[in-house]
């Protein structure tokens, strides 16, 4: 299992939550686990009070994780991080004082005395690793850290020996594997994450790549790992719209030219990918992080056969990465317990089964129906419509969000293996749900209505036939709202089959560019798409922090028009005219797509409280506002361990 900062390392009590996190992985098969990122002194902070290995203390603290986790027959290291110009505090240093693009704050350049103290840090680090029952430690070398910025020629300017030169650029990382191994011996795992793809046009040129891996060889690496693109990088590398396995040619042509094992890693998600990596000679091993916290079985449940039971990590960085820049505890969108295994223990069926039913095969009510019957509830599903999945359905017809085939997948497994009733094209009545105990609704949401609608123009659609018909729409079209769907929508719109993620994102698959990036190539739509909402600021301001930006760019680049602040005044033959700036304006579309929001829709509620029936509403039904999947699936988790 790859690193994965969770929030938690911060957190009072966090170390036992994080002991908790790792056995129960250690338990689903993974073999070797890598720690968050664990800085070796306080300027490496990745933000005010991170995590750090610099004291006995700090040793002791660990011990909780490392016993968790070989009482579970696993393996741990932990990564030492020093973040560098990217550390979020004014105290942060780095090889030369340039200021990372991500970062407000300007790092200080350290002098050579710091660079040595830095070194003499990062072996006490690990030393303390040791003695806190580490199995090793991962020198993280990658992403844009510290060491990263040691190596580029555009983040050190030093004129002593630790700058100029490659060899001297490269002389730091060196050093620390160097000073680490001598140190710790010969028993002691040392990883080195190396950045094999920077993806910023600054970064290293593939022969420097192969020669710091020779070095980092020589000086006593066990392992090295793979690590694609620098933090500031503008190219996707982790996202869903990235293709499964889709770095892992940089590993193979790495392999051969070191003789320690290669890991490779990055959108590997289900065994099949990973099977794929190891079969055509890509890396001796494979990691993953986040397929981690989608399903902490994932290894035996591959192991045993039972692949149609993973719960896929879908890469939307939502409820993970997101949430850690928000500065909150990360979870995951499909497996909401990740990191909160002792809020919701699994040990907790129930002693008074009841029959229940669940109106809705949504993100909701699939995730309610699956919790209750997993805790020994007798439960019946009604779904309106011919198959479950809710607004998967919808997302999965959005480019880059195949994914949700695989939760749909996921949920019609659990739905066969806890022997849910499922009635499909059923429309519950009140009639049909007095015999339950308790009900649970999960009914949705509906579109929210434009102040034109349908019924007086037949140009205006609702985003659910946009997304049905979007290969059929031409012209000029017309996006009411700039919300999540809009983007959604914008993108199905303007995206073509034929379009390749590398050339559309500049990726030199030959590896003859510094960084690993060329003149990207974006695909020009045939549509003409403009996009528009009333409140003013950014459009999508509202996307997730760590995949807002792809989207935006993505639609800029195929040439879409954003208006904002807007006022819409009326639509008639000639065209919707708004004002924009204090101008009236005129637009002439073929279609109107209709993303302006949605609203709840639970119209059996009342009607089932007047007959006396116990009746909760999750997701949707409960409130439509900023409900996402992340929402939906965590509140049918959170009332199947409330209902007794
Ligand atoms: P949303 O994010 O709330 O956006 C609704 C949009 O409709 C806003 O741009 C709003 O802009 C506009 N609007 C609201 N009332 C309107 C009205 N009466 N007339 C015209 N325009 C109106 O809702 P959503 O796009 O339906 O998304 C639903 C949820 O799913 C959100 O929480 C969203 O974050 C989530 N989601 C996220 C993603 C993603 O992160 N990639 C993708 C899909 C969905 P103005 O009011 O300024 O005009
Ligand atoms: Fe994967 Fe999304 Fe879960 Fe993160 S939140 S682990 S990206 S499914």
């Amino acid at each position: 299992m790859g690193s994965m900062h969770l929030g938690l390392e911060e957190e009072r009590g966090g170390m036992e939550k994080l002991a908790a996190f790792y056995a129960e992985r250690a338990r689903g098969g993974a073999s070797l686990i890598v720690t968050g990122g664990v800085s070796p002194n306080r300027r490496g902070v990745l933000g005010p009070g991170g995590a750090r290995m610099q004291t006995r203390r700090h040793a002791n603290e660990h011990r909780a994780i490392t016993e968790a986790v070989h009482r579970n027959g696993g393996r741990i290291l932990m990564q030492i991080l020093h973040g560098g110009r990217y550390s979020y505090h004014p105290f942060n240093v780095a090889p030369s004082a340039i200021k990372a693009p991500i970062n407000r704050f300007k790092p200080r350049a350290l002098s050579t005395r710091g660079v040595e103290r830095t070194i003499r840090d990062f072996v006490r680090s690990a030393e303390l690793a040791k003695e806190a029952g580490y199995d090793g430690v991962e020198i993280m070398g990658s992403e844009g850290y510290l060491i990263n910025e040691f190596i580029a020629a555009s983040t050190n300017k030093r004129k002593d020996c630790y700058g100029g030169s490659f060899a001297n650029r490269m002389r730091f990382p060196v050093e620390v594997v160097r000073s680490v191994r001598e140190r710790l011996g010969s028993e002691f795992v040392l990883m080195y994450r190396l950045s094999m793809l920077d993806l910023v046009s600054e970064g290293s040129s593939w022969e420097e790549v192969v020669e710091l891996a020779q070095a980092i060889e020589s000086a006593g690496a066990d392992v090295i790992n793979t690590g694609i693109g620098w933090h500031e990088a503008r190219i996707p590398t982790i996202a869903t719209l990235v293709p499964r396995g889709g770095f892992t040619y940089v590993t193979k042509e790495l392999m051969g030219k070191v003789s320690i094992p290669l890991v490779t890693t990055n959108r590997l998600n289900m065994p099949s990918v990973c099977e794929e990596a190891l079969a055509s000679g890509c890396a001796d091993l494979v990691s993953m992080a986040r397929p981690f916290l989608a399903d902490s079985d994932i290894v035996n449940k591959s192991r045993n056969g039972q692949t149609d039971e993973i719960n896929t990590c879908i890469g939307c960085n939502q409820a993970c990465l997101d949430q850690i820049f928000k500065q909150q505890v990360a979870s995951c969108l499909v497996n909401p317990r990740a990191a909160h295994e002792g809020q919701w223990p699994l040990d907790n069926r129930t002693t008074s089964p009841k029959s229940i039913a669940v109106v809705g095969g949504g993100p909701a009510g699939l995730s309610a129906a699956t919790e209750l019957a997993r805790r020994g509830h007798r439960i019946t599903l009604f779904e309106r419509s011919a198959e479950i999945g809710g607004q998967f359905n919808l997302a999965k017809r959005v480019p880059g969000k195949e994914e949700f085939h695989e939760t749909i997948r996921y949920f019609h497994r659990q739905l066969q293996l806890y022997e849910v009733e499922v009635r499909l094209q059923a429309t519950a009545t009140v009639d049909e749900l007095v015999g339950f105990e308790e009900v649970v609704l999960a009914s949705g949401v509906k579109p929210r209505q434009w102040q034109w609608g349908p019924e007086c123009d037949s140009r205006i659609m609702s985003y659910i036939d946009a997304l049905q018909l979007k290969e059929k729409l031409k012209g000029t079209v017309a996006i009411i709202g700039g919300g999540g769907i809009g983007f959604d929508v914008a993108s199905a719109l303007v995206h073509s089959h034929d379009s390749d993620f590398y050339e559309q994102w500049g990726i030199d698959k030959d590896l003859e560019h510094r960084g690993g990036v060329k003149a990207p190539r974006p695909h020009a739509s045939d549509i003409a798409l403009h996009m528009f909402q009333r409140s003013s600021g950014k459009m999508g301001a509202h996307l997730g922090k760590t995949t807002g930006w792809i989207h935006r760019l993505e639609l800029k680049k195929a040439g879409v028009h954003m208006h904002t602040g807007v006022a819409y005044t009326n639509l008639d033959e000639a065209g919707l005219h708004y004002t924009e700036g204090g101008e009236d304006k005129l637009l002439q579309a073929d279609h109107f797509i209709v993303c302006a929001g949605q609203v709840a829709y639970a119209p059996l509620y009342d009607q089932l409280l007047a007959e006396g029936i116990q009746a909760h509403r999750i997701g949707g039904a409960l409130d439509a506002k900023s409900l996402d999947a992340q929402r939906a699936i965590k509140e049918g988790l959170e009332l199947a361990y409330r209902i007794d």
